[in-house]
């Protein structure tokens, strides 16, 4: 793999989504200031990552905390749970071997999250770039993925069709020349900024105060 350094952190993808500004602060300023919610966030993956847990049952394998990458989209990153499911038969491009064992296998990635499913798609495109790296990593194509809430104890079954992989290329674009103009978005204050972990550094209030330049030049309208 090139130099690691130059390569985004999958994570990111959530919160550029999520908000633009508050990922160039964790991700350029390196800001981080946990809430109630993020801990909570940690608290489940750690559970999901715990490395000693690998099951082979029959039919299935699930992989926890694998490393994966994509040189083209220079991203890199951990998965929560990788899950191999054995197939009766070859399908295109979307069932692989596996060194050791016999058969095909579909490769679905699995995320864990705090709350529930969410209206916005900030869970499912960081789903996505996982996705692309395994495609890339094990020369496949994958079509689903899932999301496991803490909240309601369920399974969201992700589609990754075409247009949540051309989303997520295109987000990860966006991300990256912000990344290279070393520039933070600004505040822009919203109602997500109230359960944001980083309100009290970002202080979006501020930004609905008048500049100073544009204080001086609607003065001087005034008095003109
Ligand atoms: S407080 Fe609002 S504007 Fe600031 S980083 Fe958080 S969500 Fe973004």
């Amino acid at each position: 793999m090139d130099d690691e350094n130059t390569y985004l952190l999958i994570s990111g993808i959530q919160h550029y989504v999520f908000c633009p500004r508050q990922w160039g602060l964790i991700h350029e300023e390196n800001q981080w200031d946990e809430n109630l919610l993020t801990a909570q966030g940690s608290l489940i993956h750690e559970r999901a990552h715990n490395e000693s847990l690998r099951e082979h049952t029959h039919g299935k394998i699930i992989e926890r905390s694998l490393r994966v990458h994509s040189e083209t989209l220079k991203i890199t990153g951990n998965t929560d749970v990788v899950e191999f499911r054995q197939v009766a038969e070859q399908t295109g491009n979307s069932t692989i071997s596996l060194p050791g064992e016999t058969g095909y296998w579909e490769v679905l990635p699995v995320e864990y999250k705090r709350g529930k499913s969410k209206t916005h798609d900030a869970d499912r495109l960081q789903l996505c770039a996982q996705a692309l790296c395994l495609e890339e990593m094990l020369c496949c194509s994958i079509e689903y993925g899932a999301l496991y809430y803490n909240q309601t104890h369920s399974r969201e079954l992700v589609s990754l069709d075409s247009a949540l992989k051309e989303r997520a290329i295109t987000i990860l674009e966006e991300m990256r020349r912000l990344l290279e103009r070393k520039r933070v978005p600004k505040a822009r204050a919203r109602s997500v900024c109230k359960s944001c972990s980083l309100s009290g550094i970002c202080l979006p209030s501020l930004d609905q105060r008048e500049s100073a330049s544009t204080y001086m030049q609607r003065r001087l309208k005034e008095i003109q």
